[in-house]
């Protein structure tokens, strides 16, 4: 971890999956990205519900949904970056 977080690289900001991409299962529950899907890290709606493709009618409507972020997203953003 302590590796991962000394190697943090601002230039890997743009290309990470969450702020191009989602991750849906196959229920239907959207998620940021894989690793969160793994980690049951759902997409959050206005009233904390937890998000599914049944909840929105566009795509547009995730743009502002915050990404759920935690320590593992250090292994994105570590050097090259790896998502
Ligand atoms: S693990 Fe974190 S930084 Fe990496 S794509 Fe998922 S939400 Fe984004």
């Amino acid at each position: 971890m302590e590796l991962l977080v000394r190697n943090y690289n601002l230039g890997t900001i743009d290309g990470l999956m969450c702020r191009n991409l989602m991750n849906i299962n196959w229920n239907g529950q959207i998620y940021d990205c894989d690793f969160n899907q793994q980690l049951d890290l759902q997409c959050r709606g206005e009233s904390q519900n937890r998000l599914t493709v049944w909840d929105i009618s566009s795509l547009d409507e995730m743009a502002d949904v915050k990404i759920r972020t935690d320590n593992h997203c250090f292994g994105c953003t570590a050097g090259m970056g790896s998502s």
